[in-house]
């Protein structure tokens, strides 16, 4: 036991996911009931995200100079890492035509036609009010609320309002350690969750639909794997964090995207590991994973562009230069408009085929490879945010 204790919490993730994985197999659909564990876990993670969003943001944007500068470039590595992302996935579906080696069944079930238009969506997410956001957990309005206050409370940090502002900032700054010693704590029930929630997925969904559509799921981790290189590239050139650094620094929060397949999730585990491991300042990681990791999704968008391509190829509709360069544009608003929540991809790709004219009910063929697909690119979600972090940190 006091050996367990010690190993660092990725190997833990591990010993949960492969136990997990035998234990699906040898229960089968009487797994089913194991996500009870697993909701339990996952649901204190987010419960413990939105705090840690809100107060990590309001204590660095009081607390430091964060420069009009940095946002500006956090922006551009942000863009430009989901362009590089979709460009990819559109290069290897291209190059090995996924869709022609599948014979795609015609849709029988339906889906959520609740058509996803981005700009509603966008206007929809300014909070009416200051209490909802947080009442309901919802992070791009805590975000909004969290940044016009603590914008307002910098202007006044000079004048008859600075020693309250001076005390305002260690409260936020006592609030912030409070939730980060409780996350410590849930960390030792992660391995468990990420033994229940594999033990589940495998022993309801199972791996023939990923031996069905082989070519495709190849093709989709082929394609991750390279904007995975891509990542490393960008930080050997523009980051002090040595590659191997970053990958040993980042592993618990890659481990526990995998295991999770939610970005939220897993986001105050990936701030931990940018400022304990990685030793990156905490005004980088709030802006790079707090606010960047919630709208930055290069995984979703690599998939999204991916997907649609892949149906096109199957169902034979040829889809041209031009149509490739909208498939661009709506993978980029999807993904920024996908929650970090598992299979959120799969609801916003519904404006990348309406876009494109694809039949969205080809999109419920998708849901039985997504348990293994949405891990992985929610596991590049993760690195993208954090690369970013590196990136703007420096
Ligand atoms: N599961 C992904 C995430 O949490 C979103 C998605 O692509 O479905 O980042």
């Amino acid at each position: 036991m006091k050996t367990y204790r010690n190993l660092p919490l990725f190997v833990k993730i591990l010993i949960g996911a492969v136990l997990g994985a035998i234990l699906g197999i040898v229960l089968g659909k009487q797994a089913a009931p194991l996500k009870l564990i697993s909701d339990i876990v996952l649901q204190s993670l987010r419960l413990l995200a939105t705090p840690l969003i809100f107060l990590s943001l309001m204590h660095s944007l009081l607390s430091t100079e964060v420069k009009e500068k940095t946002a500006g470039r956090l922006v551009w590595i942000l863009m430009t890492n989901t362009i590089f992302a979709i460009l990819i996935g559109l290069f290897v579906a291209n190059l090995l035509v996924p869709g022609s080696h599948v014979h795609v069944p015609a849709p029988t079930t339906g889906i959520d036609k609740k058509p996803f238009d981005p700009l509603v969506d966008l206007v929809g997410k300014i909070p009416k009010d200051f209490v909802n956001p947080f009442a309901g957990n919802d992070l791009i309005g805590i975000i909004f609320v969290g940044l016009v206050l603590a914008l307002a409370l910098r202007s006044l940090r000079k004048g008859e309002h600075a020693g309250k502002i001076q005390s305002l900032i260690g409260y936020l700054k006592l609030g912030l350690d409070t939730i980060l010693k409780l996350l410590h704590w849930l960390f030792e029930l992660v391995p468990l969750a990420v033994l229940a929630i594999v033990a589940q997925v495998v022993g309801t969904t199972g791996f023939d639909p990923l031996i069905n559509m082989a070519w495709f799921v190849a093709s989709v981790v082929l394609a991750l794997g390279l904007m995975c290189c891509v990542y490393l590239v960008r930080l050997r050139l523009s980051s002090k964090i040595r590659p191997i650094q970053f990958v040993k620094g980042g592993f618990d929060a890659f481990t526990l995207a995998f295991s999770t397949a939610s970005s939220v999730a897993t986001l105050p585990v990936t701030y931990a590991c940018a400022t304990e491991k990685l030793g990156l300042r905490e005004e980088s990681a709030s802006l790079g994973i707090m606010v960047g990791g919630t709208f930055n999704h290069d995984g979703t968008a690599l998939y999204e562009a991916m997907a649609a391509l892949f149906v096109a190829q199957a169902i034979g509709q040829h889809l041209t230069l031009a149509h490739q360069l909208v498939l661009v544009l709506m993978a980029i608003i999807a993904s920024v408009g996908a929650a970090g929540i598992p299979q959120a991809g799969l609801v916003t790709m519904i404006a990348v085929f309406t876009a494109l004219r694809l039949p969205i009910d080809y999109i419920p063929l998708l849901l039985p490879l997504d348990w293994l697909l949405d891990r992985c690119r929610t596991t590049v979600n993760v690195a993208g945010d954090l690369v970013s972090t590196c990136i703007v940190d420096r």
